[in-house]
Parts: C-alpha cells; sequence; structure tokens
C-alpha cells in the first residue's frame, strides 16, 4: 500500500463580508469537502470567555479556560462548544465586538490552528476560510484565494444579513465595527490578516457570489490539471520520455 493519499486544501482568506463564508460552503458542498469556518471556531472560544467573565489579560485565567474548551463542527455548518449547539449565539453582538481581541491571543491561535489542522487531516479534502488559513494554517493549501470588497459594500451585504436574521441595525454603525475589526485583525502581532503572495486576489464588490464560486471551481481544477501534468523528474541519459503527458 502506497501512503495515503494527502487531504486537498482549498483556503480563502479575507475581511469579514468579503463573501468568503458563502463562497466557501457553496464549493465545499460541491467538491464533497468539509468546509471549515474557521471564524466559527475563534468566535466560540469568545463565547466561552464571555461566559466564563474571562479578563482576557489574565494569561493563566485565559489557558485554564482554553483548556475547558471542546469545539465540534457538525453538518451544515453547525459548530458546538462543549456538546451544545452554538451556532446562532456565536453570531451576537457581544460575541462580535470581542471576538477580535480574543483571536489576538497565542495561547488562543496555537489552540484553533492544531484543531484546524487535525480536521483537515481526518478529511478527504477541506474548504478552509478565515484571516490566516492561506498564510499560518495550511501554506501548503493547493489553492489559495484572497476575497475582498469595499468596505461600504462589505457593510451593506452584512446588514441585510442581520435583516435576514429580522435584526435591523443601523449601515453605519456596522460599517464602523467592521472597520474596527479589519484594523485589529490587520495589525496584530500574530498572524495577521493579510493577502499570501501565492494566493488569488479576487475583488467581491462587484461580483456575484456565483461567479465567484466558478472562478474559485476552475482554479482548483485547473491546478490539479497542472500538478497531473508537471514534469517527473527525468532520469540521467533518458530522453523526453520521463515527462509526463498533459492531459493524462
Ligand atoms: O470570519 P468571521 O468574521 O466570523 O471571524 C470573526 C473573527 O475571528 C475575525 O474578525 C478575527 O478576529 C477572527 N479570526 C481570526 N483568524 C481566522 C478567522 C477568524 O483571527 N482564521
Amino acid at each position: 500500500m502506497g501512503p495515503p493519499p494527502r487531504t486537498e486544501v482549498v483556503a480563502i482568506d479575507g475581511p469579514s463580508g468579503a463573501g468568503k463564508s458563502t463562497v466557501a460552503r457553496e464549493v465545499a458542498s460541491r467538491l464533497g469537502y468539509v468546509y471549515l469556518d474557521t471564524g466559527a471556531m475563534y468566535r466560540a472560544v469568545t463565547l466561552h470567555f464571555v461566559r466564563r467573565g474571562v479578563d482576557l489579560r489574565d494569561g493563566p485565567a485565559v489557558r485554564r479556560a482554553l483548556d475547558e474548551i471542546e469545539i465540534d463542527l457538525e453538518e451544515e455548518g453547525r459548530i458546538s462548544l462543549n456538546g451544545e449547539d452554538v451556532t446562532r449565539e456565536i453570531r451576537s453582538g457581544k460575541v462580535t465586538s470581542r471576538v477580535s481581541q480574543a483571536s489576538a491571543l497565542p495561547a488562543v491561535r496555537r489552540k484553533m490552528v492544531a484543531l484546524q489542522r487535525a480536521i483537515a487531516k481526518r478529511a478527504r479534502g477541506v474548504v478552509a476560510e478565515g484571516r490566516d488559513t492561506t498564510t499560518v494554517v495550511f501554506p501548503e493549501a493547493s489553492a489559495k484565494f484572497y476575497l475582498d470588497a469595499s468596505l461600504s459594500e462589505r457593510a451593506r451585504r452584512r446588514t441585510s444579513d442581520f435583516l435576514a436574521e429580522g435584526e435591523a441595525v443601523a449601515l453605519d454603525e456596522v460599517e464602523e465595527e467592521m472597520a474596527v475589526r479589519d484594523r485589529s485583525d490587520s495589525s496584530r502581532k500574530t498572524s495577521p490578516l493579510r493577502r499570501a503572495e501565492d494566493a488569488i486576489a479576487i475583488d467581491t464588490t462587484e461580483t456575484p457570489a456565483w461567479a465567484v464560486v466558478q472562478r474559485v471551481l476552475d482554479e482548483v481544477e485547473r491546478r490539479r490539471r497542472t500538478a497531473t501534468a508537471a514534469p517527473r523528474p527525468v532520469k540521467r541519459g533518458s530522453s523526453s520520455q520521463g515527462r509526463s503527458r498533459k492531459g493524462r
């Protein structure tokens, strides 16, 4: 038996509201891969800290709280924290306003990155999305993307998400909260949000989600073809027969 096949990883990073979740979820479903929403994991940790009243400046208290946490990603993008379904609660304002601070802590990131890699290891393929999936968690991902859109468009999308959930929030408040979170996610010391050099940038401001999904799927397919067609090392003395032909 040969070595176990490696997990195929498609990694998508970018700021909030850029369309990562919609796109990653759809790409995962089309490929039959696990959808790895890393933002939801940071939100679940933050929820636990909020419930426990953990002071984020208190290192030992943070570590103790981290030890109590068990996070599971379930079917259809649901997430559980110590066995409780917290899919809805992690989107609440109290979590959103604190998640950037909690996710900037190296101890929190260490635990989440280990968990994300363990989930990937068990899967045939994953579509991961977040802030550092292309740079830190899966630097060897087979295809990497960086999604972005104008701040006003991102805030507009988030506001309509809230409305769909029956919550009316002011557009300028959402925009302000996003700008603050963007700044903090991009300027932190550990794993800041940045575009990986080998990530394909897609501006989604005026591109519908289905078109972004198609672009990602096309690129994944193109990479697969290139990977199979990559020249094998040519044996000394042999002619061009050492190379595999494209399309096989
Ligand atoms: O993607 P979402 O907006 O749900 O992410 C919530 C927060 O989690 C981000 O603002 C960021 O602070 C943190 N996060 C992170 N690294 C990731 C994913 C999310 O720090 N890979």
